[in-house]
């Protein structure tokens, strides 16, 4: 069992309802449990043009392997209207996986932690109402050192009522 964050965002097609289903389809996961999901927030899409983002992240718990994680993220992506046309596009879901327990991963399909989330302000701040802020990335770098670095730009933490209905 490994303490696994994923980092999840959708900008299309009802947002919320959009990370709503995807809890909710994490929490079926075989060997897997929903441990904490952060609150909503809104975010500027990284790239000018597209409709604003909302984020949260979840802390799971899990057996699965890295990859089968993947392969089944993917397959909840999918199964909620994902379609893949131009990198950074717009999407109906996307779920990163940002840490999986203090593993190191440099594979062709899969690399953790997530390679900006570091740079990235809807991800740093929802995880760190999960995670405490002295947590390590495999690497040392604490969480604290990146709140810090990281200006809360941007981002529009909703209240807890928007998150339900
Ligand atoms: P970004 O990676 O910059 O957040 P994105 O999420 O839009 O962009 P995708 O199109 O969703 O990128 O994913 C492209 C590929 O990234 C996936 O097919 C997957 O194999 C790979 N990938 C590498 N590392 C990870 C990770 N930590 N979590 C999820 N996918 C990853
Ligand atoms: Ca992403
Ligand atoms: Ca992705």
């Amino acid at each position: 069992m490994e303490r696994i964050y994923i980092g999840m965002g959708s900008n299309l097609a009802a947002p919320e309802q959009q990370l709503r289903n995807a809890i909710e389809a994490l929490a079926q996961l075989p060997g897997t449990t929903v441990a904490g999901v952060s609150a909503f927030y809104q975010s500027d899409s990284l790239l000018p043009g597209q409709p604003r983002y909302t984020n949260a992240v979840a802390a799971l718990d899990s057996c699965l392997a890295p990859l089968e994680l993947l392969d089944a993220l993917q397959a909840i992506e999918n199964d909620q209207g994902r379609e893949r046309l131009e990198r950074w596009g717009p999407r109906t879901l996307d779920l990163d996986i940002l840490l999986f327990g203090d593993r190191l991963i440099d594979e062709p399909r899969l690399q953790v932690p997530h390679y900006q989330m570091h740079l990235r302000a809807f991800v740093l701040y929802p995880l760190a109402e999960l995670a405490p802020a002295t947590l390590q990335l495999p690497d040392g770098r604490r969480l604290s050192d990146l709140l810090a670095a990281c200006p809360f730009v941007g981002l529009e933490r909703m209240p807890a009522l928007s998150t339900q209905r």
